[in-house]
């Protein structure tokens, strides 16, 4: 007996070692070789919900069967063995198996390659002796061993041996499957995790980038408004999210048609609070709805516009110098005529002029782009603004029409300011240009030097056509010009300002302007002492 205690422990130990329900079967069996003898060996699961006995492991004559090979077997109260054994919860021992197998019931023999018989249809069983052992759980039965031998019967004590290994085999296994499955329930929710932290990173992406980022779901919602978005249409992601994309975005059902889903980005016009916006949309299926991407390209299309509009303006206004070049020229070859030395002379000044207007348009375009490339020195010297602001004037009188009178009135004593002399001169001279050209019925252009405590203040004031309020900050971009008759009729690239305006900047000044529409304009610009 104590040898039998001695075998139970061991038997625990070994059994408790793995937690694979596959090796503990194995070792079950090892167990079993040591005490009990048999040519087979069946353990079968037993779901007590669907009534199937299903076989675990199975080794039959020395060889190990692939325990999918042996069928399922439906609980049958009246039948088999095994079914009578999970009835009747108790351990049944078989000594005179070819009796019982013709007593009604299924019996499936299964020899050491595996085949299965049914039996008795198929002849006699090559079984003699067998027991049955239940597996309980908490009371039911969970599953049923069978011993097979082909030669000696059971004993009662062997039974009692087997069901007492068949219990710690059924220990084992519940723990080992515990084990299995709380292994896989931690793996998910680790998977759940790192899935949970991909989407939190995701979102934080989303919110980062430029591009605005919603999500519209299959019934028109919105699900996803990312920090750009909000930024791009003034709607907060509560105004947004589960909200009808039609609602939070009206003039969406216009557009939404022309965005290809899956395809490159569309430039659109979209209202938002009144103002038109170009937007571009990129939009992508998810397993969630429809991911819009959306840029504002506004001001790209504007400069888009002004680039060619400018294009066309320069085109414009190289033809018109050079066509009075050429008819000058043309003019003046000709030997079929006679000119008059006025004349010869008159058409000699159209040249000069028309020449002096081509490089003055190729250098206004020249000085922008080096501006924008930052290519253009400045100085920064101490510049005495009476002589400066005298020879100026001495310069633009020549080209005044005769309708605009030129006033200048210089503070005397002024200290000396800190500017580039000859970007200055370019300053006023661009200014000056403008008072007399925005001025078609000419009247008086008034220059004005003061010294105010903190810089010295030149003012050019006209009264001309003025400047609506809405246009005052915009004719200080590049190419913008006012869409007057005056303008339309030539004389201008729109670069006159911006150039002014960028030398101010980076001489340390500033230029501001003041109009009124049909009432005049007056140009500021403050330079710092020297
Ligand atoms: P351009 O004179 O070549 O058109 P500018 O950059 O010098 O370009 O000026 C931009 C626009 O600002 C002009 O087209 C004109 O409509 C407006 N503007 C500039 N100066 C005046 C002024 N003194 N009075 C009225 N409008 C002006």
């Amino acid at each position: 007996m104590t040898s039998r205690v001695q075998l139970l422990l061991d038997a625990a130990r070994y059994l408790g070692e793995t937690l694979e329900p596959g090796r503990v079967h194995e070792r079950f069996h090892e167990l079993l070789a040591d005490s009990i003898h048999h040519d087979g060996v069946v353990v079968s699961d037993y779901d007590p919900d669907e009534q199937v006995i299903r076989c675990e492991y199975a080794w039959v004559e020395g060889n190990r069967l692939d325990p999918s090979t042996l069928p399922p077997v439906h609980y049958n109260p009246e039948g088999g063995m095994q079914s009578k054994v999970i009835k009747s919860g108790e351990p049944l021992l078989a000594n005179d198996v070819v009796e019982r197998v013709k007593g009604g019931g299924t019996f499936y023999d299964v020899d050491k390659e595996g085949t299965v018989r049914k039996v008795p249809d198929t002849g006699p069983p090559g079984t003699q002796a067998a027991m049955m052992l239940p597996v309980k759980h908490e009371g039911r039965v969970v599953g049923v061993v069978q011993l097979m031998s082909d030669s000696e019967p059971y004993t009662d004590e062997q039974v009692e041996l087997a069901e007492a290994l068949v219990a710690l085999m059924g220990a084992a296994v519940r723990n080992a499957r515990l084990h299995r499955a709380a292994a896989a329930e931690s793996a998910a929710r680790v998977r759940a995790e790192a899935v949970a932290a991909e989407r939190e990173q995701a979102a934080n992406v989303l919110e980062a980038v430029g591009e605005g980022i919603f999500l519209v779901d299959g019934d028109g919602i919105v699900r996803l408004w990312n920090r750009a978005a909000v930024g791009l249409t003034g709607k907060t992601a509560d105004d947004a999210c589960d909200h009808a994309i039609a609602e939070v975005l009206p003039g969406w059902e216009t557009i939404a048609g022309q965005i290809r889903i899956g395809e490159g980005p569309v430039t659109l016009p979209l209202e938002v609070d009144g103002a038109e916006l170009w937007l571009s949309f990129v939009a992508v299926r998810s397993a969630e709805g429809v991911v819009y991407a959306v840029r504002d390209l506004t001001s790209e299309r504007a400069l888009e516009e002004a680039k060619s509009e400018f294009v066309a303006t320069v085109s414009h206004e190289l033809r018109t110098p050079m066509a009075g070049i050429y008819g000058a020229a043309q003019t003046l070859l000709r030997e079929d005529i006679e000119l008059e030395p006025s004349d010869r002379r008159m058409l000699l000044e159209i040249i000069a002029t028309q020449a002096v207007r081509l490089s003055q348009i190729t250098e206004e375009v020249l000085i922008a782009s080096r501006l924008d490339r930052d290519e253009l020195p400045i100085e920064r010297e101490r510049v005495d603004l009476g002589p400066l602001v005298a020879e100026t004037i001495e310069h633009m009188r020549s080209r005044l029409p005769d309708a605009t009178t030129l006033a200048v009135d210089v503070e005397p004593d002024l200290p000396p300011a800190s500017a580039d002399r000859d970007r200055l001169q370019q300053v006023l001279v661009n200014l000056l240009d403008n008072a007399v050209k925005y001025s078609p019925n000419g009247g008086p252009v008034v220059l004005e030097v003061t010294g105010p405590a903190d810089g010295v203040r030149i003012t050019v004031e006209d009264s001309g056509l003025g400047i609506p309020s809405s246009e005052q900050q915009r004719i200080f971009e590049k190419f913008y010009r006012l869409d007057t008759q005056v303008s339309r009729a030539g004389g201008g690239t729109g670069l006159g300002l911006y150039i002014t305006r960028e030398l101010v900047r980076r001489m340390g000044g500033t230029i501001g302007v003041q109009s009124e529409l049909g009432v005049g304009s007056t140009f500021t610009v403050d330079l710092p002492w020297a």
